[in-house]
């Protein structure tokens, strides 16, 4: 069948010269500074926040790598693919870069007028400037073409009004890229009427509301937006374009190794303490297949965006099988290690109570599978 062909075909990058050169680097790196973080800051990796970090990954060229010169640095998605790789799997505090780095730079490259790029990028490129997400209200989440927000066109500007929700770590962000509505949707396909804008987040008319997630932790917020005047120049991309433009950012959100390696800190140090009996030994086992396959095929996107291909399906299964293994590697923990030591047992806690969101942050688990149904021809 011709469309399964076409889905499961996950064709493989070449091998890459400097690729042990880099992860070396990257390693050495890492290590470095390992001892700064505590085990459970490695389990949190996702949501690390460490501007001190990031500015120090940003000196060694390392957040950018896929932009174009001047704004960025010219290398290739298996590159990123490898730093980023190695800083999830070291479990490395990568918040304060990587929603910038992953999916906001890249949307700026691609959409940008020449003075957002100019004026916003290098911040970027340096650690020293954050973004944070700005799609989902309260009552659109899966069905963004829903979003209420709405922007109204004024003198020199727009005036946002409405509210964003579930934002990672907008009260420690810089900027926002949100999501408004500027028009009336379209009848037939609903997704008329968007627009993104670049909200400075000092903006007077906002508020930031903090949500506290299952672990008692901060890092969702709800963001209320009342007649906050933004320039036309922050407007992003064209008025209306909004839906296409989310779209292909959601793309960038959905592709890369951060889809499998969320609980791999925990399973790692599980494999440090476990004993040497045969049943430890088949667990390992079983576990190291899975993550060796996960690898291979979003190893495979990398390889596969760096020939200009559109991954959108690929990404979408990866999604889908990556965060269901993320999601078993809790109860892989305990097999492994039925008396962890007190740094496995609070990482193995935090990456209990987190392993839910895995497979709703970035679109839920059904809408990935609607997204394959779709590419196979039977939706
Ligand atoms: C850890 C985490 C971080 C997040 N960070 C951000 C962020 O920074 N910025 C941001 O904007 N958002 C963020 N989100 C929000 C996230 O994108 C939404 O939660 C997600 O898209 C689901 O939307 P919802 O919560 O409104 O659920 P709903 O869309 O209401 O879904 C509820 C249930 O219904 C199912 N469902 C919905 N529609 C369909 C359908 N058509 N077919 C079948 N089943 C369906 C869903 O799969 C789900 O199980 C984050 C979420 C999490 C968990």
């Amino acid at each position: 069948m011709a469309e399964l062909d076409r889905l499961l075909r996950f064709t493989h990058p070449p091998p890459f010269d400097g690729e042990a050169a880099l992860r070396a680097e990257v390693r050495a790196f890492l290590r470095a500074r390992a001892d700064d973080w505590a085990p459970v800051d490695r389990a949190r990796s996702w949501i690390g926040f460490d501007r001190a970090f990031s500015k120090a990954v940003g000196a060694k060229g390392w957040i950018g790598m896929t932009w174009p010169k001047p704004y960025g640095h010219g290398r290739t998605q298996v590159e990123r693919y490898i730093v980023v790789e190695e800083m999830l799997s070291a479990g490395a505090p990568v918040a304060a870069h990587w929603i910038a780095d992953r999916q906001s730079g890249p949307l700026i490259i691609s959409r940008g007028t020449d003075r957002q790029k100019e004026t916003i990028l290098p911040g970027v490129v340096r650690g020293e400037t954050t973004f944070c997400i700005g799609m989902s209200e309260p009552e659109s989440g899966s069905d963004l073409a829903s979003v209420r927000s709405r922007a109204t066109s004024v003198d020199g500007g727009w005036r946002l009004n409405g509210r964003k929700i579930w934002s990672t770590n907008a009260h420690l962000s810089d900027f926002m890229i949100a999501l408004f509505r500027t028009g009336p949707a379209d009848a037939e396909t609903r997704h008329g009427g968007l627009t993104q804008f670049i909200v400075d987040l000092r903006a007077s008319g906002i508020e930031i509301r903090e949500i506290k997630d299952l672990t008692g932790e901060h890092h969702f917020n709800e963001i209320l937006f009342d007649d906050v005047f933004v320039p036309d120049e922050m407007l992003l991309g064209r008025p209306g374009d909004g839906w296409t433009q989310v779209t292909a950012e959601l793309a960038h959100e959905r592709s890369g190794p951060e889809r499998y390696l969320s609980a791999f800190p925990a399973l790692a140090q599980a494999v440090r303490e476990a004993g040497g009996d045969a049943a430890s030994a088949r667990t390992a086992g079983e576990m190291i297949v899975e993550y060796a396959t996960l690898r291979a095929m979003s190893l495979s996107v990398a390889g596969m965006l760096d020939e200009g291909r559109d991954v959108a399906q690929q990404a979408a299964v990866v999604k889908d099988v990556g965060t269901t293994l993320e999601q078993d590697t809790p109860a892989a923990v305990r097999r492994l290690a039925p008396a962890p030591s007190d740094a496995l047992a609070e990482m193995l806690t935090y990456t209990t109570c987190a392993a839910p969101t895995f497979s709703i942050r970035g679109g839920t688990r059904q809408i990935m599978r609607g997204i394959i149904a779709r590419g196979l021809g039977v939706r």
